[in-house]
């Protein structure tokens, strides 16, 4: 099984802007007023969304696709 980089979003940084949603290439991330989802399955793990959000909400967790 291929590594895996795995999207964290730290709720009590994120203020819901958006921003990330309107880069991610893949259509993977839905956003309301007050919760962040991301789709697994869709999300490429290129990095977009952590290097615009404004608030730094976003980051890599560490995960080697030990399952
Ligand atoms: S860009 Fe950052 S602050 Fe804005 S919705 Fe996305 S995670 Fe939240
Ligand atoms: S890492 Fe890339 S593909 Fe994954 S949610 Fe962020 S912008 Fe979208």
């Amino acid at each position: 099984m291929e590594a895996v980089r795995t999207l964290s979003w730290d709720r009590s940084r994120c203020d819901f802007c958006g921003t990330c949603v309107g880069v991610c290439p893949a259509d993977a991330i839905i956003v309301d007023v007050s919760d962040w989802v991301v789709d697994g399955e869709r999300c490429t793990g290129c990095g977009d969304c952590i290097a615009v959000c404004p608030y730094r909400a976003l980051s890599f967790g560490e995960q080697d696709g030990a399952d």
